[in-house]
C-alpha cells in the first residue's frame, strides 16, 4: 500500500484486504492475479486486454473490471495514475503514480526493461522516488540475447528445416499469454495459419491483435505450426502428436521458449543446440520477457530514483541483501559520474 491511498498492485491472493479501495493488476500471470476468481466483487483497476482476459478467463463481473487507458493520466480516487508499456506479456503495464504527499512511485509489475523506456514522455517529465522493480533476474549470471535476434534464429531455423523437409510439423510451446512473436514467427517466415486448443484461442482472441486472429485456427490440419502447452513439450508427447498427424508429416521439430535456464545457459543464438531423438527435434530458445541485468542495471542508472523496492527473490535475506548492494552500487556508480 502507497501512503496516503487506499491501493495494493497485484495482491489479489489474500481476498479483499480491510482498509483497500482499489486493486490493481499489472497483468494476466497467475502469480500476479492468483487469488482473483467470479467471486471477486472489489474494484480491479487494469487495462482493456488485461480486462478482457479477467473477464473472460476468470469470469469476473464486468461491474468490478475498471478499465484504464494506456499513457494517459486518470484519476482514481484523487490520485493521479499512468499506465505504460512494460514490455512483457500483451497487456502488461508498469504503473506510474503520483502520490498526494508529493511522492511519485513507479511500479513496473513484471518487464523487460528497454532504451525506449527512456523517451516515454511520462517519465521523462518526472522524478520518480520510489520504484517496484521486477528483479526476476537482477544477478550478473542473467544475460541473454535480445528478443529480437532469438526471434530471427527460431524464424531461420525453421525456414532452413521445412526447406528441407516440407513434411515437417513445427512446435512452440506456449503458457498462458506471452512469447507469441515466436510463433507468429514461425508462422510468418511459412506462410501457415498456426493451430491451437480451442482454450488458447479464446484466450488470443482477448488481446485484439488482428496479426494475432488472421493467423490462427482450431483446425489442427490447416496449420504447419502448432501451439501447445509448454508442459506437454517432452519426447514421448511430442512422438504421438506427432503420430495423429502422420499423412501430412514426417518430422517434427519444437520451440520451447524460456527465459533463463541454468542448464542452458546460452549468451548468443549461435549456441542454441537441439536435443534430438529419432525425428523429433527440441530446441530451448532463451526468450525473455524479463530484464537481463544489464538491462535492469541501464534502466535504473537512467531513471535514478531514490529507493528501490524488490518485487522478485525477496523471499530469502541473502537474495535480498545481494540485491540492496547492486543497487547501491549502481546508483552510487551514476552519481559519481555526475
Ligand atoms: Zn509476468
Amino acid at each position: 500500500m502507497f501512503s496516503g491511498t487506499k491501493f495494493v498492485v497485484d495482491a489479489f491472493r489474500y481476498g479483499e484486504i480491510e482498509g483497500i479501495s482499489s486493486y490493481f493488476l499489472t497483468h494476466f500471470h497467475s502469480d500476479h492475479y492468483g487469488g482473483l476468481t467470479r467471486s471477486s466483487t472489489f474494484p480491479i483497476y487494469c487495462n482493456r486486454i488485461t480486462g478482457n482476459l479477467v473477464k473472460s478467463k476468470l469470469r469476473v463481473a464486468e461491474q468490478y473490471v475498471h478499465i484504464l487507458p494506456m499513457n494517459t493520466e486518470v484519476n482514481v480516487e484523487g490520485v493521479r495514475v499512468i499506465l505504460l508499456d512494460a514490455n512483457h506479456c500483451p497487456g502488461a503495464a508498469m504503473l506510474l503514480f503520483f502520490l498526494p504527499d508529493g511522492q511519485t512511485v513507479l511500479h513496473t509489475g513484471d518487464f523487460r526493461a528497454d532504451p525506449s523506456m527512456e523517451t516515454y514522455p511520462e517519465l521523462l517529465g518526472c522524478r520518480v522516488q520510489t520504484l517496484y522493480l521486477d528483479t526476476t533476474y537482477c544477478s550478473p549470471e542473467y544475460t541473454f540475447p535480445r528478443q529480437q535476434e532469438v526471434i530471427n534464429f527460431t524464424a531461420s531455423t525453421a525456414f532452413e528445416l521445412v526447406t528441407l523437409n516440407p513434411r515437417t510439423l513445427l512446435v512452440c510451446g506456449s503458457y498462458s499469454v506471452g512469447k507469441e512473436k515466436v510463433f507468429l514467427a514461425l508462422a510468418e517466415v511459412l506462410g501457415s495459419k498456426v493451430g491451437l486448443s480451442r482454450d488458447k484461442y479464446n484466450t488470443m482472441c482477448c488481446l485484439e491483435s488482428q496479426q494475432i486472429k488472421e493467423r490462427i485456427t482450431t483446425d489442427w490440419k490447416a496449420a504447419q505450426v502448432h501451439v501447445l502447452p509448454m508442459m506437454q513439450l517432452s519426447f514421448k508427447n511430442l512422438k504421438s502428436h506427432l503420430a495423429r498427424f502422420s499423412a501430412q508429416y514426417d518430422r517434427l521439430v519444437a520451440f520451447k521458449p524460456t527465459g533463463w535456464t541454468f542448464s542452458e545457459q546460452v549468451q548468443s543464438v549461435e549456441d542454441i543446440e537441439p536435443q534430438i531423438s529419432g525425428n523429433i527435434s527440441i530446441y530451448g530458445i532463451p526468450y525473455s520477457e524479463h530484464s537481463s541485468f544489464l538491462e535492469l542495471k541501464r534502466f535504473v542508472q537512467w531513471l535514478k530514483p531514490l529507493k528501490i523496492i524488490p518485487t522478485v527473490n525477496v523471499g530469502s535475506w541473502s537474495s535480498r541483501k545481494a540485491m540492496e548492494r547492486c543497487f547501491s552500487d549502481w546508483l552510487s556508480e551514476t552519481r559519481a559520474k555526475l
